[in-house]
């Protein structure tokens, strides 16, 4: 399961911030999650509960925001919006498409105590 190491590397990022501003307790994390990422939102929330334990941010509240997804089709040479993985453009139907945008995940706002 690869939210795990999503998770993780979630909670490092929020432990170095929460040390950088000398913080005791970390209260919300806010996530951007891309409508094209292979993540399960339930599932990272339950692995961020698991490896937050025992650290400065147990019991933090996970916000997951997702962002719409974008990719480039070949045929059309147009920018396309793209709500799922695996869909076809919607303009021509093909499926030529690159994925530039929605296929990654970032923490964006941590409330720190
Ligand atoms: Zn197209």
């Amino acid at each position: 399961m690869h939210e795990v190491a999503l998770a993780e590397g979630m909670l490092r990022i929020v432990e170095d911030a929460a040390r950088a501003n000398a913080a005791s307790r970390v209260h919300t994390v806010l996530v951007e999650l891309g409508a094209l990422a292979h993540v399960e939102p339930d599932a990272l929330a339950f692995c961020f509960d698991a490896v937050t334990r025992g650290g400065v941010a147990d019991g933090a509240k996970l916000e997951i925001v997702r962002t719409p997804g974008a990719a480039w089709c070949m045929p059309c040479s147009v920018r396309v919006p793209l709500e799922r993985l695996g869909d076809e453009c919607p303009r021509c139907g093909s499926y030529q498409l690159q994925v530039v945008e929605g296929d990654a995940m970032r923490v964006r706002e941590i409330g720190i105590a």
